[in-house]
């Protein structure tokens, strides 16, 4: 896998404001914050994305985001909790080292949710086989 800009920063080679740190994952502050105290965490394994993560280094990153879940609340009084993964350049993934966002929101951030759409006719029902069938 491509060293990233996240391995430098668990290897501490980068400047990054830590808040939390465990034996598998580190949290730190994004650099662009969607508001302040935006958090990513991440596993200190190098692995690329949802695609390719093991089940326990997952379970791992997860734990360490309902930390950071938990602590943003508390330190920044945040009304609520976006948490969020990038997978591949399509769906927005820049760094490609596995890493969640943690973002607090406010009752009035002026943030809004993607639209949803909505489906046509009998095209649920084909959607939801093509998804079943991948469990086959
Ligand atoms: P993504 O689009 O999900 O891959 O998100 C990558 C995130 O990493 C962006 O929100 C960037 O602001 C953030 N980022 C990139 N470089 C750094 C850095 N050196 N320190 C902190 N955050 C960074």
């Amino acid at each position: 896998m491509e060293d990233t800009i996240f391995s430098k920063i668990i290897r501490r080679e980068v400047p990054a404001q830590i808040v939390y740190e465990d034996e598998h994952t580190l949290a730190f502050l994004d650099a662009h914050p969607i508001n302040p105290g935006h958090t990513l965490v991440v596993p200190k394994k190098a692995v690329r994305n949802i695609f390719d993560v093991d089940p326990e280094t997952f379970s791992l990153t997860l734990e360490s985001v309902r930390k950071v879940a938990k602590a943003l609340q508390e330190a920044l009084s945040a009304d609520g909790i976006n948490i969020h993964i990038n997978n591949e350049a399509p769906a927005g993934q820049a760094v490609f080292h596995l890493h969640i966002h943690v973002i607090p929101r406010y009752v009035s951030d002026g943030f809004k949710h993607w639209q949803g759409r909505t489906y046509s006719s009998g095209e649920s029902e084909k959607i939801a086989d093509k998804i079943r069938q991948a469990f086959a």
